[in-house]
This record gives structure tokens, sequence and C-alpha cells, in this order.
């Protein structure tokens, strides 16, 4: 019998805001523990929230770039649990009523086929604090078992996206990731950096038989901390479901950590339900309206949404779903390609400079393509150069080197300095007849049967004519002086 896995995923998004979710404290990274912190977020008694409009904002954009329904009512609700790094001991939250609701996430598989993963809701609540335990790697006394707990994080506001079990492997789970962290980088909501902890997941995986429409029990996937992890986690998972059932065993509803180094996932607890947590709406906290209005002025704001770029890139353009990627994930460089590729009509060289030539430069110097010398205009000119032939490759290469640092026009180089590419066969001929003149113990080596020494020949006349020469030419005429 063979097995489909199914997954969905729940991601945690730290937005980016000037101060916490309820209160006035900095929402910043790190500081020395519990230096970032207040009444409100230390839910001491009586000290009442009161909610962050940005945070609010960034999330009514995130909910309209997925196209979610954005309801007119919100509310928050208390989530209730007993953890050492939740202050209040409940967590502010959503419940029955998110801020959005629907919506899906449409991204591209390498292979070319494109996937879509619907979203059942994406609701706003506030981060818990850190805990750091003794006698792990960062605890601070080794041997003693206690916890140190940090609430600098504590009320940072935290933007959940729970997806529907859409996804089916590994790989689909992390191209929906980047899916999501490329639109909130788009939209500017997030850090949505894994290694501060800015953007985390959870992966709920289980499997069924192919053809079975039923879900299996699943269990849920934490600790992960890189996309690398998810990957290897979701696989392992897989195996280890696959293996219990077809030995006749059952799977069993549960939480499990990932172990990094060891590759496996391991019991963490049996998993929680809903009414364990005995939501219930927050009293102190007024139900939220968000007039029509007031989304329309958000919708109109949202700006190029990552997909819609992919889609054009790939679909129209016809880049490779690396090259596209490649493109909307390096700041800068999409709007550099659409403003050249506007003037010169030609996607696939524009892309192969920038990707090429430009973007090894941009590495080497530290400097991104749209801070040099190149504007999107001189692009569009080498690549008209290049594709008429009237310069040729090698040309193009140190053009670009001398425009990086300098600027200019490369037309107007070219035309200035002769570097045009001499594709005059008489030209060509007569550089030829002075290279076989001048090595003629080299042709004699080829006419012996020595014909590895035509690139040396190739050379010599490419030297001969300052690099100007069409290569192409050069090696067709090249041969059939030899045969002569
Ligand atoms: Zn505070």
């Amino acid at each position: 019998m063979s097995f489909e896995a199914v997954i969905g995923i729940e991601c945690h998004v730290e937005l980016k805001t000037q101060t916490k979710m309820f209160c006035g404290c900095r929402n910043v990274f790190g500081g020395s523990p519990n230096t970032n912190v207040c009444p409100v977020c230390l839910g001491l008694p009586g000290a009442l929230p009161f909610p962050n409009r940005l945070a609010i904002e960034h999330m009514i954009r995130a909910g309209l770039a997925f196209g979610s329904e954005i309801p007119a009512f919100s509310k928050f609700d208390r989530k209730n649990y007993f953890y050492p790094d939740m202050p209040k001991n409940y967590q502010i939250s959503q419940y029955d009523m998110p801020l959005t609701q629907g919506g899906s996430v449409t991204f591209w598989m390498l292979d070319g086929t494109q996937r879509t993963c619907r979203l059942e809701r994406i609701h706003l609540e506030e981060d818990t604090g850190k805990s750091t335990h003794a006698g792990s790697a960062d605890g601070r006394i080794a041997g003693s078992s206690y916890s140190l707990v940090d609430f600098n994080r504590a009320g940072v506001p935290l933007m959940e996206c729970v997806s529907k079990p859409d996804l089916h492997s590994a790989a689909e789970a992390v191209a929906y990731l980047e899916a999501l962290k490329r639109t909130f980088v788009a939209l500017g909501i997030s850090d949505v950096k894994m290694e501060e902890g800015s953007l985390r997941c959870d992966a709920n995986v289980s499997i069924r038989p192919v053809g079975e429409s039923e879900l299996g029990t699943k269990t849920e996937i934490k600790n992960m901390n890189s996309f690398r992890s998810v990957h290897r986690a979701i696989e392992s998972e897989i195996l280890r479901q696959t293996g219990i059932v077809t030995s006749g065993g059952r799977v069993f509803q549960e939480t499990r950590g990932w172990d990094e180094a060891a590759g496996v996932t391991h019991l963490m607890r049996s998993k929680e339900k809903a009414h364990d947590y005995r939501y219930f709406p927050d009293p102190d906290l007024t139900p939220i309206e968000f007039p029509p209005d007031e989304v329309k002025r958000l919708r109109d704001r949202l700006g190029a949404l990552p997909q819609a770029r992919l889609d054009r890139y790939v679909v129209h353009d016809k880049l490779s779903i690396v090259q596209a990627h490649q493109l909307v994930d390096t700041p800068g460089l999409a709007e550099f390609y659409d403003a050249s590729v506007a003037i010169s009509e030609r996607p696939q060289a524009t892309i192969n400079f920038l990707l090429g030539d430009l973007s090894r430069l941009a590495n080497d110097r530290g400097v991104p393509v749209e801070r040099s010398g190149v504007r999107p205009e001189t692009l569009s000119e080498l690549v008209a150069l290049t594709e008429s032939e009237t310069i040729n490759s090698k040309t193009a290469k140190e053009l670009i080197e001398r425009i990086w640092s300098d600027g200019g026009s490369p037309s107007a180089v070219v035309a200035a300095e002769g570097l045009a590419q001499v594709s005059d066969l008489g030209a060509i001929d007569a550089v030829i007849a002075g290279v076989l003149d001048a090595n003629e113990k080299t042709v004699a080596d080829y006419k012996a049967g020595k014909t590895k020494v035509m690139g040396f020949l190739v050379g010599q006349v490419m030297k001969a004519s300052r690099g100007k020469a069409n290569p192409t030419l050069v090696e067709q005429r090249l041969s059939e002086a030899l045969k002569a």
C-alpha cells in the first residue's frame, strides 16, 4: 500500500513595529534580560493593554496580499495556559473572530508546476517571553536544574498564519514558507529572521493511503530553526508514521520536537485541544471594527506583490523558476530588471547580464547593482549592442566593468574607442593570414593531425584583432584557411 502525506503549516511571524502589541515598550530584538518591560507586558495587576494600530494594519495588509476576507468586526481573546515564560498565565490571542479569514498562497515548484495552499486564517497575538534552561547550551550554571526567563520578547506583536492541510511533501511545505516570507518582506511587515526567532513554524503532518479522502491522525512538529530543518523534519516524520502504519501500529496525536543533530522527531507532549485553553473574550480590550474604506486604503497601498511578479517572469518573460526567484529575492534587482526590460524588451539577455556579470560584480565589490554606475538604460543599451552583434561578449564584459565604476553610455564608449566587433570578412581574413604566417610550425602541426592547436590559433587571431573580431566568424574562416 502506498501513502500520501498531508501537511499543514502554522507560521508565527513577529511584526515590525516601533512598540510592542499592547504597551509602549520598544519592539527590538535582544537587550539585557528583562530590561525592556513594563507593568503591561509583565502582566502586573491593574495594568491595562492598549492595541497597536500599526500591527493591526500589517495583519490586514498580509491578509489582503493573500486574498483573505477582512471581517468588519474582530476581537481579542484570552488563551489560558500556564507556562513560566508567560507572565499573565494567559496569552492575548484571537479565537473565533480573527482579523482575516481564508485566502490562499500560490507558489512555484522547481519543476515548473504551480501550487496553491489555502489559508484557514491569519490571527494576531502577543509573543511570550523566553526561557533558558540550565544545563542547555546557554544555561548559566552547569549541573544545576533551574530555568531563567527573559520577558523582553513578551508582548511583541505576533502574527500566526494557519494553513489548510493542502501540502503533500516537504518540498511543497518549504516552497509555501518561502512564498510567505517573500510576501512579508515585500510588505515590509517583518524581518522574518528565523535565526532571531522573528519567523517560526510548526508543521502538522499525517499520512493516509493514496486515494483516501479522510485525514489520518496528525502530529505537530516543533523546534525547526531553518527551512532546511523544516524539510528534514517533515521527511523524517513521514517515514516514521509510514513505518508505524505499515507494521500494523497506530499514530497518536501528539506534539513532537525536531532534533537537528539526531535527524529525528521525539515526543514532547500529547497534543492540547482548543477546549484545554478555555478561550474567552478579553474584557480589557474592546472589539476591533475596521471600516471598509480603511481596508480599501490599505489595499490601494499594497504595491507590487512578489507572487504576481514571479508569475509574470515565469509565464510572460519565460525566465526559469530559479532565475525568477533569484530576481525577486534580491532586493532592488526586480525593479532594475523591470526598468531595463521595459526599454530593451529582451528578458533573457537582460537576466543573463543581471544574474551573471552584474551579480558577480555586486558580490565582489559589496555594492548592489542598483547603486553601481550601471543604470537600467545602460543595461538595455548593452543588450542591444550584443544582440545586434555590434560588440562581442568579451567586449561586453569589459564594458560592464568600466561602466560599473565610471558610469556612462556603452554605445558612446564603443563609438569613441572603436570597440565595435569586426565582422568584415576581408578584415578578418587579413588578420588570419598574418597569424598563419607568424606561426608556421603550429600550422604544420595542425596539418599533421594535431587539431587541438586550433584553440591557440583562434586566440592569436582574437589577440591580433584586439579582441574585436567576431569569434564565430574567426573560427569559421580559420578552419577554411587551414584546409586550403
Ligand atoms: Zn511593556
